[in-house]
């Protein structure tokens, strides 16, 4: 037998802060999970009350009782933010949230700081976005010690970046501190800008090209999410395990793969009541590939 303790296999789901965040790592543990995600303020609004001290303590301890480190905790910002927005004021708005948000997470101890890159709304060039997108990460490393900005891969809905793993690579190379930046793929939004991931071997020619291209050092996080809508659709929604387009072989995959172990595997499927179950589904898969080697 081989002890589940001692896996640093870290699977968990995109959790609740409702009330505090400081509930967030219980609501984990309730769900069986290794790892989660949460808002540390309401993501539909611009501006948040700061973090009150109690609370702050609060998430602390209960992170450390529960034994979530921060390289288990995988924070995701506001979905106003735009990083790459043309028009100067909202752009500037943009950035001062995306520094206050990465500031919340420098208060609770967290280091990384998931989001989504940006959209040029027609009204830039995909490389000028990019560039203003990078421009925007090395402002936020300027202004905030310690947290690494993970850029997440988008569905392509619209005229938001980030769906080929080429924009994540050339965000990259435009970032001063290689070290505070890294990638969260969404394996439904993968799918949906193209990438095919319904097979092991779709899988291995997909992951090879992300490897090529950006370079599994830079993998930080991964949403584990099944897609209702097919291949290449540009379209992100999400579904619960093995019920999507994608279906149960990828998970299976990315269960066994070594190369996603030691980053926060996060679940946003879509029902909740079925999280402990695929907590539990994913964590078997990795033990049967433990076992067998
Ligand atoms: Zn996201
Ligand atoms: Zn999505």
């Amino acid at each position: 037998m081989v002890s589940t303790v001692r896996s640093n296999k870290w699977i968990g789901a995109h959790v609740s802060a409702a009330g505090g965040v400081e509930n967030a790592p219980l609501r984990a543990h309730e769900i069986g999970a290794t790892a989660f995600a949460l808002f540390t303020k309401n993501q539909r609004q611009w501006v948040a009350k700061p973090l009150e001290h109690h609370s702050i303590e609060a998430f602390k301890r209960n992170c450390s009782r529960l034994g979530f480190r921060p390289e288990q905790i995988l924070p995701h910002d506001s979905y106003l933010i735009n990083l790459g927005a043309p028009d100067p004021e909202k752009l500037a708005k943009s950035r001062a949230a995306f520094i206050d948000e990465m500031a919340r997470c420098e208060l609770l101890g967290l280091t990384l700081l998931n989001f989504h890159p940006g959209s040029h709304l027609k009204q830039t060039s995909e490389a000028e976005c990019l560039a203003t997108i990078a421009e925007s990460i090395n402002l936020a490393h300027q202004a905030v010690p310690n947290v690494v900005a993970v850029i997440e891969n988008t569905a392509g809905q619209g005229t938001n970046l980030g769906w080929r793993f080429e924009h994540l690579a050339q965000i990259i190379a435009l970032v001063d501190d290689k070290s505070r930046v890294g990638v969260c793929l969404d394996t439904c939004h993968t799918f949906a800008a193209g990438y095919d991931l319904r097979t092991y071997d779709a899988c291995e020619t997909t992951f090879a090209e992300f490897d090529k291209i950006v370079g599994f050092e830079y993998l930080r996080g991964m949403h584990i999410n099944d897609s209702k809508t097919p291949l290449d659709s540009r379209v992100d929604r999400h579904h619960s395990l093995g019920k999507g387009e994608i279906g149960a072989a990828c998970f299976e995959y990315i269960a066994q793969d070594s190369r996603f172990d030691g980053i926060p595997l996060i679940l946003e499927t879509i029902d909740p009541d079925l999280w402990p179950q695929e907590i539990a589904q994913l964590q078997a898969w990795h033990q049967q590939a433990l076992t067998v080697e």
